[in-house]
């Protein structure tokens, strides 16, 4: 078991929000988009402009990563992000709306906007998941942009690392500074909610690795009787407990967001013997608009955008 002290520890910066939210008469009025990390605010503002136009909450979820996944100065999400130990920038991406309709792609190299390409598998195909060279032979087919990677400071740094880390090549260990997928969750003025996720994924992972991020259930779930959830951290933590999903689940028992939350951080620190480096945060939202978040360590934050509230 691991050590109980640690599940006490509390996601510093999003306490305040999350407490706040915690109330169980707080209720935002719709429409609302949260997401995970700072990077959250300019993403927010992508959602914001199809949900303050009486959108739907696909559309803005969608809208709402592609603006993190253009960033090229983002080392964790979209084609700027950190390759895996091969040189490869392989990207991960999942979607989910109110109709429990859902897409992903994992490992997919050279393209632009994973997210639009997962929304592509869920309208397009009669599939849920593409991966690798037929995922991306999808999106170029579909019509889908290219882009060549890595980048060349990508390059570079992966050069260095490369020349530092020459036992990383036998047993891989998580790169603690890279865990910033973007995870929103947004619900439309029709009260329907919809989620996205997409990444780069553990930065110099073992070339072929997928983590929770497009795996329905673990980086991200939407039922909209109840509501959404989507993770960030260490994927395969994530995945061992279905993490998303099981927070969904615990909101379907009558638990607060906050507390699902919790609860779902709670069971990942009680499957490991040893959690030292093991960040995993989630982030979630019921039908009545509260919200919650909670981690394994200090230092995850979310953004939230609502008609009156910016804040992270
Ligand atoms: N969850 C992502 C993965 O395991 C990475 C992260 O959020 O840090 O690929």
């Amino acid at each position: 078991m691991a050590s109980a002290f640690i599940s006490v520890l509390k996601p510093n910066n999003l306490m305040a929000l999350a407490e706040e939210n915690f109330s169980p008469n707080f209720t935002v009025k719709n429409p609302i988009v949260i997401s995970t990390w700072s990077h959250g605010i300019a993403a927010n503002e992508g959602a914001w402009v199809i949900l303050d136009n009486a959108g739907k909450s696909i559309d803005a979820v969608e809208a709402g990563v592609k603006v993190t996944e253009i960033d090229i100065t983002n080392r964790s999400v979209g084609i700027g992000g950190r390759p895996d130990r091969d040189g490869h920038v392989t990207l991960d991406a999942c979607i989910m709306d109110e109709n429990s309709r859902c897409g992903a792609v994992g490992c997919i190299e050279g393209i632009l906007h994973p997210i639009s390409v997962a929304r592509a598998v869920m309208d397009r195909t009669q599939h849920v998941m593409l991966v690798g060279e037929g995922a991306r032979s999808f999106a170029i087919r579909e019509g889908f942009e290219t882009a060549k990677t890595p980048l060349k400071e990508v390059k570079k740094d992966w050069k260095e690392w490369k020349k530092e880390h020459k036992d990383e090549f036998k047993k891989p260990t998580i790169n603690n500074e890279n865990h910033d997928t973007i995870g929103m969750l947004a619900m439309d003025e029709f009260g329907n909610i919809s989620g996205s996720c997409t990444t780069s994924g553990w930065a110099y992972k073992l070339h072929g690795r997928i983590g929770d991020s497009p795996i329905i259930g673990a980086g991200l779930f939407v039922d909209n009787e109840v509501g959404g959830a989507c993770a960030t951290g260490l994927g395969e933590a994530i995945i061992r407990i279905a993490g998303s999903h099981t927070v969904v689940e615990l909101m379907r028992q009558g638990h607060h967001p906050q507390a699902a939350c919790k609860m779902a951080v709670e069971r990942i620190i009680a499957k490991h013997d040893d959690v030292t480096g093991l960040q995993c945060g989630f982030l979630a939202m019921n039908t009545k608009g509260q919200v919650g978040a909670y981690s394994v360590y200090n230092g995850f934050n979310y953004a939230l955008r609502t008609k009156d509230r910016n804040a992270i």
